[in-house]
Protein backbone atom coordinates (compact mmCIF):
# COMPACT_ATOMS: atom_id res chain seq x y z
CA UNK A 1 0.00 0.00 0.00
CA UNK A 2 1.57 3.19 -0.86
CA UNK A 3 -0.06 6.29 1.55
CA UNK A 4 1.73 8.45 -1.30
CA UNK A 5 -0.90 7.18 -3.73
CA UNK A 6 -3.59 10.13 -4.58
CA UNK A 7 -6.35 7.55 -4.30
CA UNK A 8 -5.01 6.57 -0.81
CA UNK A 9 -5.17 10.54 0.25
CA UNK A 10 -8.93 10.95 -1.18
CA UNK A 11 -9.95 7.72 0.55
CA UNK A 12 -8.43 9.31 3.73
CA UNK A 13 -10.14 12.61 2.92
CA UNK A 14 -13.88 11.23 3.44
CA UNK A 15 -16.08 12.13 6.19
CA UNK A 16 -16.55 8.94 8.61
CA UNK A 17 -20.46 8.47 8.59
CA UNK A 18 -20.59 5.57 10.47
CA UNK A 19 -18.80 2.35 11.49
CA UNK A 20 -20.92 0.05 12.54
CA UNK A 21 -20.90 -1.97 9.54
CA UNK A 22 -17.48 -2.05 8.82
CA UNK A 23 -16.58 -5.51 10.34
CA UNK A 24 -19.69 -6.85 8.39
CA UNK A 25 -18.43 -5.47 5.01
CA UNK A 26 -14.81 -6.27 5.18
CA UNK A 27 -15.83 -9.82 5.98
CA UNK A 28 -17.95 -10.08 2.67
CA UNK A 29 -15.74 -8.48 0.77
CA UNK A 30 -12.55 -8.62 1.35
CA UNK A 31 -11.96 -12.13 0.61
CA UNK A 32 -13.42 -11.78 -3.13
CA UNK A 33 -10.31 -12.27 -5.83
CA UNK A 34 -8.49 -8.44 -6.58
CA UNK A 35 -5.74 -9.53 -8.18
CA UNK A 36 -4.32 -6.13 -9.36
CA UNK A 37 -4.51 -4.85 -5.76
CA UNK A 38 -2.45 -6.06 -2.48
CA UNK A 39 -4.70 -7.08 -0.06
CA UNK A 40 -3.88 -4.00 2.66
CA UNK A 41 -4.80 -1.50 -0.21
CA UNK A 42 -8.34 -3.42 -0.41
CA UNK A 43 -8.76 -3.41 3.53
CA UNK A 44 -8.10 0.29 3.58
CA UNK A 45 -10.11 0.86 0.51
CA UNK A 46 -13.45 -1.30 1.86
CA UNK A 47 -12.78 0.31 5.60
CA UNK A 48 -12.84 4.17 4.09
CA UNK A 49 -15.92 3.84 1.75
CA UNK A 50 -18.07 1.64 4.57
CA UNK A 51 -17.64 3.85 6.91
CA UNK A 52 -18.36 6.78 4.64
CA UNK A 53 -21.13 4.99 3.03
CA UNK A 54 -22.12 3.71 6.61
CA UNK A 55 -25.65 5.20 6.36
CA UNK A 56 -27.00 3.94 3.25
CA UNK A 57 -28.94 1.08 2.43
CA UNK A 58 -26.41 -2.25 2.86
CA UNK A 59 -26.66 -3.59 -0.84
CA UNK A 60 -26.10 0.03 -1.95
CA UNK A 61 -23.20 0.60 -0.35
CA UNK A 62 -21.69 -2.88 -0.71
CA UNK A 63 -22.61 -2.14 -4.67
CA UNK A 64 -20.86 0.82 -4.57
CA UNK A 65 -17.70 -0.75 -2.73
CA UNK A 66 -17.60 -3.57 -5.39
CA UNK A 67 -17.74 -0.97 -8.13
CA UNK A 68 -15.06 0.98 -7.08
CA UNK A 69 -12.83 -1.89 -6.11
CA UNK A 70 -13.44 -2.90 -9.67
CA UNK A 71 -12.20 0.54 -11.44
CA UNK A 72 -9.51 0.82 -9.39
CA UNK A 73 -8.04 -2.71 -10.80
CA UNK A 74 -8.84 -1.39 -14.53
CA UNK A 75 -7.45 2.03 -13.32
CA UNK A 76 -4.11 0.52 -12.48
CA UNK A 77 -3.98 -1.57 -15.18
CA UNK A 78 -4.71 1.42 -17.47
CA UNK A 79 -2.07 3.51 -15.86
CA UNK A 80 0.83 0.48 -16.37
CA UNK A 81 -0.17 -0.39 -19.74
CA UNK A 82 -1.99 1.97 -21.64
CA UNK A 83 -1.39 6.49 -20.30
CA UNK A 84 2.14 6.26 -21.61
CA UNK A 85 0.68 5.58 -25.07
CA UNK A 86 -2.44 8.01 -24.79
CA UNK A 87 0.10 10.50 -23.67
CA UNK A 88 3.00 10.01 -26.90
CA UNK A 89 0.92 9.24 -29.51
CA UNK A 90 -2.86 9.54 -28.78
CA UNK A 91 -4.47 10.49 -32.61
CA UNK A 92 -6.99 12.63 -31.35
CA UNK A 93 -4.68 15.44 -29.41
CA UNK A 94 -4.98 17.46 -27.10
CA UNK A 95 -8.12 15.31 -25.41
CA UNK A 96 -8.33 11.95 -27.03
CA UNK A 97 -11.23 10.26 -26.37
CA UNK A 98 -11.92 13.05 -23.20
CA UNK A 99 -13.53 15.25 -25.27
CA UNK A 100 -17.42 15.03 -24.29
CA UNK A 101 -18.87 14.23 -20.50
CA UNK A 102 -18.49 10.64 -21.23
CA UNK A 103 -18.53 10.61 -16.45
CA UNK A 104 -21.93 10.72 -16.59
CA UNK A 105 -23.66 7.71 -16.25
CA UNK A 106 -27.25 7.72 -16.80
CA UNK A 107 -28.39 10.46 -19.33
CA UNK A 108 -31.92 11.59 -19.33
CA UNK A 109 -31.81 10.11 -22.66
CA UNK A 110 -30.76 6.95 -21.25
CA UNK A 111 -33.35 6.75 -18.56
CA UNK A 112 -36.24 7.53 -21.04
CA UNK A 113 -34.86 4.85 -23.74
CA UNK A 114 -33.29 1.87 -20.86
CA UNK A 115 -35.26 2.16 -18.13
CA UNK A 116 -33.02 1.50 -15.92
CA UNK A 117 -33.92 -0.62 -12.56
CA UNK A 118 -34.43 1.58 -9.28
CA UNK A 119 -31.49 -0.31 -8.39
CA UNK A 120 -29.24 0.71 -10.99
CA UNK A 121 -30.92 4.33 -10.52
CA UNK A 122 -29.92 4.04 -7.39
CA UNK A 123 -26.32 3.26 -7.75
CA UNK A 124 -25.59 5.09 -10.99
CA UNK A 125 -26.89 8.25 -8.60
CA UNK A 126 -24.63 7.35 -5.48
CA UNK A 127 -21.53 6.82 -8.24
CA UNK A 128 -22.20 10.33 -9.59
CA UNK A 129 -22.38 11.77 -5.65
CA UNK A 130 -18.95 10.50 -5.05
CA UNK A 131 -17.65 11.63 -8.56
CA UNK A 132 -18.11 14.78 -7.30
CA UNK A 133 -16.90 14.79 -3.90
CA UNK A 134 -13.37 12.62 -5.46
CA UNK A 135 -13.29 15.76 -8.78
CA UNK A 136 -13.53 18.16 -6.05
CA UNK A 137 -10.84 16.84 -4.06
CA UNK A 138 -8.48 16.62 -7.42
CA UNK A 139 -9.38 20.47 -7.65
CA UNK A 140 -8.40 21.53 -4.07
CA UNK A 141 -5.45 19.35 -4.50
CA UNK A 142 -3.86 22.05 -7.13
CA UNK A 143 -4.91 20.34 -10.65
CA UNK A 144 -6.30 22.44 -13.36
CA UNK A 145 -8.99 21.34 -15.45
CA UNK A 146 -8.32 21.46 -19.40
CA UNK A 147 -11.50 23.82 -20.38
CA UNK A 148 -13.56 22.83 -23.39
CA UNK A 149 -13.57 19.19 -23.53
CA UNK A 150 -15.10 16.87 -20.49
CA UNK A 151 -15.96 18.14 -17.48
CA UNK A 152 -13.24 15.88 -15.53
CA UNK A 153 -10.30 16.34 -17.69
CA UNK A 154 -7.55 17.97 -15.91
CA UNK A 155 -4.17 19.32 -17.82
CA UNK A 156 -2.96 15.88 -16.74
CA UNK A 157 -5.65 13.71 -17.47
CA UNK A 158 -8.83 12.65 -15.63
CA UNK A 159 -9.74 13.75 -12.04
CA UNK A 160 -11.53 10.75 -11.50
CA UNK A 161 -9.70 7.50 -10.51
CA UNK A 162 -12.49 5.46 -8.75
CA UNK A 163 -15.87 6.43 -9.71
CA UNK A 164 -15.31 6.32 -13.48
CA UNK A 165 -18.28 5.90 -15.44
CA UNK A 166 -18.81 2.37 -16.84
CA UNK A 167 -18.57 4.35 -20.35
CA UNK A 168 -14.56 5.21 -20.00
CA UNK A 169 -13.38 2.48 -17.96
CA UNK A 170 -14.41 -0.07 -20.73
CA UNK A 171 -13.17 2.43 -23.27
CA UNK A 172 -9.93 0.87 -25.82
CA UNK A 173 -10.01 2.76 -29.31
CA UNK A 174 -8.61 1.58 -31.85
CA UNK A 175 -4.77 2.56 -31.21
CA UNK A 176 -4.77 0.60 -28.32
CA UNK A 177 -6.24 -2.37 -29.23
CA UNK A 178 -3.45 -2.68 -31.83
CA UNK A 179 -0.76 -1.96 -29.54
CA UNK A 180 -2.27 -4.60 -26.91
CA UNK A 181 -2.64 -6.76 -30.02
CA UNK A 182 1.07 -6.34 -31.21
CA UNK A 183 2.65 -6.88 -27.36
CA UNK A 184 0.84 -9.79 -26.19
CA UNK A 185 0.25 -13.00 -27.50
CA UNK A 186 -3.62 -13.92 -26.86
CA UNK A 187 -5.58 -10.59 -25.99
CA UNK A 188 -8.59 -11.92 -27.04
CA UNK A 189 -10.58 -12.52 -24.34
CA UNK A 190 -9.41 -9.57 -22.89
CA UNK A 191 -10.33 -7.19 -25.81
CA UNK A 192 -13.33 -9.43 -26.39
CA UNK A 193 -14.66 -8.50 -22.62
CA UNK A 194 -13.71 -4.76 -22.90
CA UNK A 195 -16.05 -4.41 -26.09
CA UNK A 196 -18.97 -6.08 -24.59
CA UNK A 197 -18.61 -4.19 -21.38
CA UNK A 198 -18.42 -0.92 -23.80
CA UNK A 199 -21.34 -1.93 -25.69
CA UNK A 200 -23.37 -2.14 -22.48
CA UNK A 201 -26.59 -0.54 -22.20
CA UNK A 202 -27.19 0.27 -18.15
CA UNK A 203 -30.40 -1.58 -17.07
CA UNK A 204 -29.49 -3.55 -14.14
CA UNK A 205 -26.71 -3.01 -11.38
CA UNK A 206 -24.55 -5.64 -13.16
CA UNK A 207 -24.67 -3.94 -16.29
CA UNK A 208 -21.94 -1.47 -14.33
CA UNK A 209 -19.37 -4.48 -14.66
CA UNK A 210 -18.02 -7.17 -16.77
CA UNK A 211 -15.67 -9.50 -14.08
CA UNK A 212 -14.42 -11.43 -16.92
CA UNK A 213 -12.56 -8.75 -17.95
CA UNK A 214 -10.37 -8.82 -14.33
CA UNK A 215 -10.00 -12.39 -15.05
CA UNK A 216 -8.97 -11.63 -18.59
CA UNK A 217 -6.64 -9.23 -17.54
CA UNK A 218 -4.61 -11.34 -15.29
CA UNK A 219 -4.30 -13.95 -17.47
CA UNK A 220 -2.78 -11.20 -19.77
CA UNK A 221 -1.01 -8.90 -17.54
CA UNK A 222 0.01 -10.92 -14.43
S1 LIG B 1 -7.54 5.57 -25.58
FE1 LIG B 1 -6.92 6.14 -27.66
S2 LIG B 1 -8.13 8.00 -28.18
FE2 LIG B 1 -8.23 7.70 -25.94
S3 LIG B 1 -6.57 9.01 -25.12
FE3 LIG B 1 -5.73 6.91 -25.40
S4 LIG B 1 -4.80 6.90 -27.45
FE4 LIG B 1 -6.16 8.70 -27.32
S1 LIG C 1 -14.52 11.20 -16.97
FE1 LIG C 1 -12.30 11.19 -17.21
S2 LIG C 1 -11.85 9.43 -18.56
FE2 LIG C 1 -14.04 9.92 -18.74
S3 LIG C 1 -14.20 11.31 -20.51
FE3 LIG C 1 -14.05 12.56 -18.65
S4 LIG C 1 -11.85 13.01 -18.42
FE4 LIG C 1 -12.05 11.28 -19.84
Amino acid sequence: MNPDCPIHAWLNSLEQQCHRKVDADLNTLVERPYPFLCPQTVSHHIVRLSTHLGTLRCDVRRSVIVYSLYVRQLHALQESMIRETCARSCPRPPAGCCGADHHVILSLTDIVMARPSPAAMHLAHTITLLQHNEHAHALSSGRQLRQGFCGCLAVDGCTLRLFKSPRCIHYLCDGIEVQLGDAFKNPGPFLDAMRRANSLTITTEQDFMEPLIIEAAARLFL
